[in-house]
């Protein structure tokens, strides 16, 4: 059977290269005499992976040296409780802005360990856009300032970060991590799940500076307290040690094969234009989110008619395009277009909605 093109949101296509080496590394690694999968973690020959597999997050994400990078187990959805828990402990306020469902879910999980107030929120629009920030409301003694920077289900995404002066910014980039370069240096963390950008499902990444990492809210779970996290790097128990070892893969693939995230972004933004060209010209098919507000990775749209939508999905799948449908919340279509989702993906994806359109409009 030959590969199809996977739209899902996560967890989604990994770029073929990589599959094909750990597939050719799967019955001996390096001369091990073993896969990744059944090594010790404690082992030399897999401490080379994780240092690795770190390193060259550092290289290709240009992280300073005052970050500290974990990897950690529990998704995205953990980090809702792991960062109010690690990072909420002065005067136990932090803000949020309510882009949508997973931001909202981050807000409503933080508020059971401190005082959270949504200072924004695009909810009576159905979360179409990045809600417009009133100053006024953000609180400058609050212990930070969270937003979740690429909506999946939405399709939108942060173009301009909020001014949050010395309240540190914490982002959710589950659905845009390594898309396009990022300025780590004005966050106080970043984390995301890896199953989109990155590797499997099974890891998690934080990226915190270092004078963020204090003393926790008390009875936080040892598991979630990042200093215990940091200072064994990343060891304290077993890690998803397959994901890590993906992970470097997909980073050396970025950085060799791409050639950096500058040209990840050239790529991703081609990619994503060719899309939304079609969708603006289209006489059938909607874009759903304001066009500035349009994410590069996650693209929503409509015909307007439920019916007809079931159809294109259909008809799609039968076609090899896969995971169009969108999610429950917004109805639809969506097509995530992760880095591994190769730019012939995205052209045959816009043929394939041309004939549709020429059928049925
Ligand atoms: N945040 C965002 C932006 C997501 O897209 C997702 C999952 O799709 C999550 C959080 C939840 O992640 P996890 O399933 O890893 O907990």
């Amino acid at each position: 059977m030959s590969r199809v093109y996977n739209f899902s949101a996560g967890p989604s296509m990994l770029p073929e290269s990589v599959l094909k080496k750990a597939s050719a590394e799967m019955l001996d690694y390096e001369g091990s005499g073993q896969s990744v999968m059944e090594m010790s973690h404690r082992s030399k020959v897999y401490d080379a992976i994780i240092k690795g597999a770190e390193s060259t997050l550092r290289q290709v994400m240009g992280i300073p040296d005052n970050y500290k990078v974990l990897f950690l187990q529990g998704g995205a959805s953990s980090q809702f409780a792991a960062v109010p828990m690690n990072l909420m402990t002065k005067s136990h306020k932090a803000d949020y802005v309510l882009s949508g469902q997973f931001s909202t879910k981050a807000y409503k999980e933080g508020s059971r360990y401190g005082d959270c107030k949504a200072v924004a929120s695009s909810k009576e629009d159905n979360f179409s856009h990045i809600p417009s920030l009133d100053q006024n409301e953000f609180r400058p003694d609050a212990d930070y300032f969270h937003i979740c920077l690429n909506n999946t289900i939405y399709g939108t995404v942060w173009n301009e970060l909020p001014d949050t002066g010395e309240v540190p910014l914490v982002a959710d980039i589950s659905s845009c991590i390594l898309s396009r370069p990022i300025n780590v240096s004005k966050f106080g963390l970043l984390y995301a799940g890896a199953q989109k950008n990155v590797a499997p499902a099974g890891l998690t990444i934080v990226i915190v500076r270092e004078d963020l990492l204090g003393e926790p809210q008390e009875g936080t779970p040892t598991m979630f307290n990042y200093k215990v996290m940091a200072e064994n790097e990343s060891m304290y128990n077993t890690p998803p040690c397959w994901p890590i070892y993906i992970c470097k893969l997909v980073l050396e693939w970025i950085r060799d094969e791409i050639g950096g995230l500058e040209k990840m972004e050239e790529r991703n933004v081609r990619k994503a234009q060719v899309l939304y060209d079609f969708l603006d010209s289209s006489k059938l098919f909607k874009g759903c989110a304001a066009p500035d507000s349009r994410s590069i990775m996650n693209a929503t749209f409509v015909t307007g008619d439920p019916d007809l939508d079931a159809k294109f999905v259909k008809e799609s799948t039968a076609a090899g395009f896969v995971n169009l449908k969108g999610h429950r919340s917004v109805g639809g279509m969506r097509a995530s277009i992760y880095n591994a989702m190769p730019p012939e993906g995205v052209a045959s994806l816009v043929d394939f909605m041309r004939k549709f359109e020429a059928e049925n409009a």
